[in-house]
Formats: structure tokens, sequence, C-alpha cells
């Protein structure tokens, strides 16, 4: 350990990674553990684009390709941002990485000054800090509580921003609250930006996709075009098409800001594999109405989930618009002790007490810097959803 760089004292693997391998050992010792921290969708690769990789493969498109994407990809994320977001952009500040972490680890690291800070809204998805501090920055974590429907409100961006902010990072919908901001909401964010033009704006739309009750999707480039000189927006297949595995995710920024991040991958990585880059484009070019009938089954696990966790003693969670996590805080349990005589003082107790007595894992909110709260991702059965719901309340009615 003496011969590891200082830097690694100041990162910590994901904690959500962790959480779902000890659930998984668990399981292999033959015991009856529910995993409900996973953050990927639980269906398939749709067969079209299983088939577009298949192609590829057989095609020989299997040699390295464009540093940042393959024209044909690249393109097609054109089309993407006009057909989804009436924004007519070229191609040439597009970059493709692998996974959307990738992306924005390349903007942060080519961007980061020592001391420079980056406004972090808590809760926030465990990646964000992490990478920041990697990069040589200062995250700034701004606490939005349920108050705020975890959501950052214009009031609070004033009051954090300082001559040093570097970066803001928004994510909608959000993991791990599932808050979605409207039209409205980024607008507002959009005045205060507009007063501060050095501050850049990395907006994670990763989940965008899955949403519900009707709710539209905005991001910050399209409805304040304003500032959307100083915005890279990011985004990537993972999630709406279930290509976790696939690893292609991609953003869009000034042309200064894309070819920096180019130049860290062609340092580092270089392409993403050109397969799934193959798979990426039939993904966006092909038919997306799976995505409406995977949101029905997001949505009626959503609503079970929500419903029955209110029931449990000690909770209480709000109906999020879109994602597939759910942010319930467990204050109501806080001094409350367990049947082996645990007493839970934090989230993180809570969320270790109900693994160890009723084999259910959930994320602790303090990993999302924001307690106490759990993070529950429903991307799973609904008889699954069911049971580990059921498992929650008779552990909640348990304490004393
Ligand atoms: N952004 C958010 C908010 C996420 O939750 C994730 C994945 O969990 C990512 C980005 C990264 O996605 P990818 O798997 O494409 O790297």
């Amino acid at each position: 350990a003496a011969l590891l760089s200082p830097r690694m004292s100041l990162v910590k693997p994901s904690p959500t990674l962790a959480i779902t391998d000890n659930a998984k050992a668990m399981k292999a010792r033959g015991m009856d553990v529910i995993a409900l921290a996973q953050g990927e969708p639980d269906m398939d690769t749709p067969a079209n684009i299983c088939e577009a990789a298949i192609k590829a493969i057989k095609g020989g498109q299997t040699r390295y390709t464009a540093v940042n994407g393959t024209a044909e990809l690249k393109r097609a994320i054109a089309r993407k941002f006009l057909r989804d977001h009436a924004m007519t952009i070229n191609p040439d500040d597009v970059i493709v990485c692998t996974g959307g972490k990738q992306v924005l680890f390349n903007a942060l690291v080519s961007t980061i000054g020592e001391g420079d800070e980056v406004l972090i809204p808590a809760p926030y998805w465990v990646s964000y800090p992490d990478m920041v501090v990697l990069a040589g920055g200062k995250a700034v974590s701004v606490e939005c509580d349920a108050s705020v429907g975890f959501k950052l409100t214009p009031e609070l961006l004033k009051k954090a921003i300082t001559p040093r902010t570097k970066w803001l990072i928004l994510n909608s919908p959000s993991n791990p609250t599932g808050s979605v901001y409207t039209e409205a909401d980024l607008k507002a964010l959009g005045q205060v930006l507009k007063a501060h033009p050095n501050v850049l704006v990395m907006v994670d739309d990763m989940y965008e996709k899955l949403l519900f009750d009707g709710a539209k999707f905005a991001t910050l480039a399209q409805v304040v075009p304003e500032i959307a000189d100083r915005v890279l927006t990011v985004n990537g297949v993972s999630k709406a098409y279930c290509m976790t595995g696939w690893r292609i995710g991609y953003g869009h920024g000034p042309s200064w800001l894309i070819g920096a991040m180019s130049a860290i991958q062609s340092q580092s990585t270089s392409n993403p594999s050109s397969i799934s880059q193959a798979a990426a484009l039939e993904a966006l070019d092909g038919p997306q109405d799976f995505i409406a009938a995977h949101n029905v089954i997001f949505q009626r696990r959503r609503d079970m989930v929500v419903s029955m966790l209110n029931e449990c003693a000690g909770i209480t969670c709000m109906k999020p618009q879109g994602a597939f996590y759910v942010y319930p805080s467990c204050a109501g349990v806080l001094g409350k002790t367990t049947p082996k005589g645990v007493k839970i003082n934090n989230d993180f107790d809570f969320a270790n007490a109900l693994l160890d007595e009723k084999l259910v894992a959930v994320v602790p909110g303090s990993a999302f810097g924001l307690a106490p709260y759990f993070r529950i991702s429903y991307a799973t059965s609904d008889d699954i959803l069911k049971d580990a719901c059921q498992r929650i309340k008779d552990f909640c009615a348990s304490l004393r």
C-alpha cells in the first residue's frame, strides 16, 4: 500500500458495487438475499441491436475506429439531438466513449485545475465526487432534500457558486432519487448561470428515456440556448436500451472541450469498442417502441414499491417521475432497536441490519451524500419487489 499514489487515499470504490458484490456473495453461500442495489434494467438488450453487433463482427468491423467514435455513429447522435431536443448540432462536436462514465471522466480530467470546485447537488450519483477528486478538484456538495423535491433551486445554486466554481453537475432523471427537472426548473437555473459566464455545466441525461406519468424530458442546452456554448450534454445507450455491458456513452459540447476530451481518450483507452458502436448505431436509429413498453413496466413497479414503502412504520417515500430508483427517508426508525438488539443510529445501520436480519440489500443514503435515506432500485421483477417490500415492512414493524 505504501507504493500507492497519495491520490488513492481520496478515492473509494463505488459503494453500490460493493453492496451488490456483498449481496451476491451471501447468495452464493445459499442465503435467500434480495438485492435492490443494482443500477441496470433487468430486461435484455433488444434483438435488433444484438443482430447489428453480430453483423458488425461478421462484416469485419473489428479494428480501431476513429478515436472519438465512428462518423456514422456521431451522425446518428446528431440526428438524435435533432429528433429529441430540436437541436441542430455538428457531429464533430460529439465524442463517443466507453460508457457515460468515461465521458464524465474525460471532461473533468481535461478541465479541472488544482483547487477548482465542482458543485454537485446531493443526493448525487456516487461517482461524481470521486471523479472530481481524482482530477485534482474539490467536490462541493449542495444539499437538496425532500423539501425541494431533491432538486437544486436557483437560491441554493446562487449561494454555492464561488470564484473557484468550474463546473455544476446536473442529473435528470436523477440517480438516486428519480427526480425530474422540468423545463421551468432548468430555465430558472439558467437565469443564475447566465450571470456566471465562467461556470461550465455537465448535464447527465443518462436516464432521459425512463419517464412516467407523462412527464416531459427537458435538457439545459435546449431550453437555455444562450449558455449552450458551455454545456456538456452527456448521454448513452446503457439505461434506455438495456446495454449496460456494451459500454457506449456520448457527449456533446463546445469543440474546444470535445477536442481536449478526445486528446485524453487518444492517450488512454482509444476508441470505444467498434462492435458496440455498431450496436449503438442500431439502438439510436432503430425502432424505439420497446422504450414505452418498458416504462409501463417500470411505472407499475414504482407505484407498487412507493405504496408498500409508505405502509412501513417510520418510512416515508416520495413518488418520483423517472429512472428506476426511489429514495425513501428512514428518519422515523432512527433510535429504534432491531430484534437482534442492534440500535439504528443512521441510514448505514438501517441498511446493514436490513441485510443481516431480513436479507434485503439497499444502499444507505449517506453513500449519495444525503442522510437519513436509502436507495432502492426497482429494476427487478414484480414478485421479487413485493417480497422485498414485505420484508422491509416486517422489519420496520419489528423495531422497538
Ligand atoms: N450517470 C448516471 C447518473 C448513472 O447512474 C450512470 C450509471 O450507473 C452513468 C452515468 C454511467 O453510465 P455508463 O454505464 O454508460 O457508464
